[in-house]
């Protein structure tokens, strides 16, 4: 029988490639739910592909478009946050897909595993701002969480068959993005269209300014910590530019696993839709000759003090990584919008998260007003 998955931000670079993964995997996987922020033309055209028997659209004007356009067609429109979150908490899916971007894709993980939907995680903010609560609400309700993230996937499949309490100390990988060998003085003037230039990976746009500052690698060692329930000190970057190593396992023995293939994130994609079989591919196979060589170097804290920050957070506990998360988010898209400098993102992440009124413990309602607050503490410091 079909796997039944509904997939939140379908017209997303994720979202778009999780959809061409199912088409590879012919009839395996049915989709059940898609939504999107206000892309109508995409959507529409997805709904008519894949006829699933609802669409989520966020944007209340683009909501009436593609009502429009589905009129007559059997496939039901859901607007605004609440349609996105109604669709997030039905329990008629085997798996939800969360392809979402930021701190907005929080809630509807906690949703799917409260209704007992194991879920793909691309959207590894939902950890990074609620670990804790996750875990709870997956233990509670017997739930899995399967990580979608390249290095996350890497880790997991370096994993299998072995035992956590072997495990000495994770290394993630991390391209270095386009400013790792930039004059360190020249970081103030770096333009938003030199930090969208990632050198190996295609994504969107907030994933890839969060390359370029490397908080992305920050926000994966917090993932991490959730994922595999290791302590910050067991968990390194090493600068891999090449980006065909997606992470390492060291052992107690010194033994170091590596996942190795070609920076395609239909690989990570595909095997979450197949676990724990690694179905046949339709893309480019590794070749190591043309690679050539593989090296490696010590991350630069001066250069990306993000990463800094990010492991500063997950040291602190509590309620400052969601604001380190919230902080970045909104930084990232002031710096989009040309208002602030690619040198204010860590300037600002680490204000909000000095200032803000820490918790140890914080619930869902705890996180959404801190959502709230460090909102509008991004909005006045810009
Ligand atoms: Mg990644």
């Amino acid at each position: 029988m079909a796997k039944r998955i509904s997939i939140l931000g379908s017209t997303g670079s994720i979202g778009r490639n999780t959809l061409n993964v199912i088409d590879s995997l012919h009839g395996e996987i049915e989709v059940i739910y898609i939504t999107a922020r206000k892309n109508a033309d995409v959507l529409v055209q997805q709904a008519l592909k894949y006829r699933p028997s609802a669409v989520g659209v966020i944007d209340k004007e683009a909501a009436k478009i593609v009502e429009n356009r589905l009129a007559g067609e059997k496939i039901n429109v859901l607007a605004g946050r609440l349609g996105l979150l109604d669709i997030a908490a039905r329990d008629d899916v085997d798996i939800m897909f969360n392809g979402l971007v930021g701190s907005s894709g929080m809630e509807p993980t906690l949703s799917a595993l409260h209704a007992g939907v194991d879920v793909a995680l691309s959207n590894k903010e939902s950890l990074v701002m609620a670990g804790d609560l996750i875990n709870r609400e997956k233990l509670k309700t017997g739930t899995t969480l399967f990580p979608v993230d390249s290095e996350h996937s890497a880790i997991w499949q370096c994993l299998v068959g072995e035992n956590l309490e072997d495990v000495r100390r994770i290394i993630l990988t991390g391209s270095g993005g386009p400013f790792r060998t930039r004059e360190l003085n020249t970081f103030s003037d770096v333009t938003v269209e030199e930090a969208l230039n990632h050198p190996n990976w295609d994504m969107g746009d907030k994933i890839t300014i969060d390359s370029a500052t490397m908080m992305n690698k920050g926000l994966e060692v917090i993932e991490a910590h959730w994922l595999f329930g290791l302590e910050a000190k067991q968990i390194d970057i090493v600068v891999h530019p090449q980006s065909i190593i997606h992470s390492m396992v060291e052992f107690n023995d010194s033994s170091v696993k590596a996942q190795m293939g070609v920076p395609d994130m239909k690989v990570p994609i595909q095997y979450v839709l197949t676990y724990p079989k690694h179905a046949q591919a339709t893309w480019e196979q590794l070749d190591l000759v043309k690679v050539g060589q593989l090296t490696f170097e010590e991350k630069d804290l001066k250069r990306f003090p993000c990463i800094g920050l990010a492991y500063d957070a997950l040291r602190a506990g509590g309620t400052t990584t969601a604001v380190l998360n919230v902080a970045n988010d909104n930084a990232v898209y002031n710096f989009l919008d040309g208002k602030i400098k690619f040198t204010d993102i860590p300037r600002i992440i680490e204000k909000a998260c000095e200032d803000h009124e820490w918790i140890e413990s914080p619930n869902l309602e705890d996180l959404l007003n801190l959502e709230l607050w460090t909102t509008e503490f991004v909005k006045n410091a810009v």
